[in-house]
């Protein structure tokens, strides 16, 4: 089995892609950006870097969650990443559906940025995205175990061609098994050619339906929002394909997208419920930091007593900044969150202090 790519690897060890290749010349292995490694060679590799592996099976992931019940489950809004090159218009398209009419009955209220936000789409159905900074965080947090992203938007500028960030986002995308929505973006301007995308797509195997092939498409102008309607209900379909659901009536566990220190509020922590419902009150535990919530707020700044699966909001009452992709979970017990969080710091002391640096490939690295 190929677990990741010599491209995720080289990030999970915080090294450039070419260290690693050049590491595995020298090691007399020939390896690529994209080549996906077995565990022989991740071994050798992380070896090489001063690393060990730790492989975990999907037992070991699942059996931080307690498994639900089919019958308690109900559906859930799918959780978007919009990725693809520079200037392409990411983040011109997450503006649009945060503040556009997209967003009906939205009104009001500063929006701030959390890292991620939900809308209400004009057939009333809801999306989550995820607010980050290309696929730099999607890798980030995917290499630490965390698979929040449900369905990728892949935004290719139709006035361009197909870009090499455009392959690392399909080949990231297609590596996560994450299903795809093209957005063809800029189709307001005279220079758009849209087949052109079409065609260069087609070139490295992403056929898009029009054309015969799986892959949604959709031309857009992040500018006038035309297409962007269309372009949601194709992510909507794509999640109803995947029959997403969670039990809300559950203790709350989610993904921490962002986390900060904020002069008067204290520490500021993004949480993305992914199941049970997060409720003010709750003691958690996220990485190695515990506390009450005392507050939480939505993108818009508003009180929230209750946050739903696929919601995501700001949590007040944290005693210290969890890292993006630490679990969050709802505890019993002060104690009990409190002790292991103090575990999870001692543990980190110790593990840093090792000669030997730790990283642990999950049954999610291992379908990368
Ligand atoms: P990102 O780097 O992918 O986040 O791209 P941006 O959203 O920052 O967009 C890059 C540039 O393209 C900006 O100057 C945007 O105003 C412009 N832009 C984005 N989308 C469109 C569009 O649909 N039409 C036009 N004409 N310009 C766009
Ligand atoms: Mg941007």
């Amino acid at each position: 089995t190929e677990f990741i790519s010599a491209n995720d690897l080289a990030s999970l060890m915080n090294v450039s892609v070419n260290e690693v290749i050049k590491v595995c010349l020298g090691l007399g292995m020939f390896v690529s950006i994209n080549q996906r490694l077995d565990a022989e060679a991740i071994t050798i590799i992380t070896d090489e870097f001063g690393y060990d592996v730790e492989f975990l099976s999907a037992e070991e992931e699942e059996s931080i969650i307690e498994e639900d019940d089919e019958a308690d489950l109900v559906d859930r809004a799918p959780i978007v990443t919009i990725m693809g090159h520079v200037d392409h218009g990411k983040t011109s398209l997450l503006d649009y559906i945060r503040n556009s009419r997209v967003a009906s009955g939205e009104a009001g209220g500063i929006t701030q940025h959390i890292g991620a936000y939900d809308v209400m789409t004009e057939t009333g159905k809801r999306i989550t995205f995820l607010d980050t900074p290309g696929h730099e965080a999607f890798t980030a947090m995917r290499a630490r175990g965390a698979k929040v992203t449900d369905v990728v938007i892949i935004v290719v500028a139709a006035d361009d061609d197909v870009m090499p960030q455009t392959k690392e986002a399909l080949n990231h995308a297609q590596a996560a098994g994450s299903p795809i929505v093209i957005a063809i973006n800029k189709i307001d301007k005279p220079a758009a050619n849209p087949d052109r995308i079409r065609e260069q797509l087609a070139a490295m195997n992403v056929l898009v339906e029009e054309w015969g092939g799986k892959y949604q498409c959709q031309e857009i102008s992040a500018k006038s929002g035309q297409g962007i309607p269309d372009l949601l209900e194709k992510v909507l379909l794509e999640a109803e394909i995947l029959e997403l659901k969670a039990n809300p009536n559950r203790n709350a566990v989610g993904t921490v997208i962002e986390a900060s220190l904020d002069k008067g509020r204290g520490y500021v922590t993004t949480v993305l419920v992914q199941t049970g419902t997060l409720k003010v009150g709750d003691i958690v535990l996220a990485g190695s930091h515990y506390g009450r919530v005392k507050a939480m707020t939505d993108h818009r700044g508003k009180k929230m007593k209750a946050a739903i699966p696929s919601t995501p909001v700001q949590v007040l009452g944290l005693d210290g900044a969890p890292q993006a992709g630490d679990k969050l979970q709802v505890m019993e017990t002060e104690r009990e969150a409190r002790e292991l969080a103090s575990n999870r710091t001692q543990l980190q002391r110790e593990q840093s202090m090792r000669t030997k640096k730790h990283i642990t490939l999950d049954e999610i690295g291992r379908r990368l």
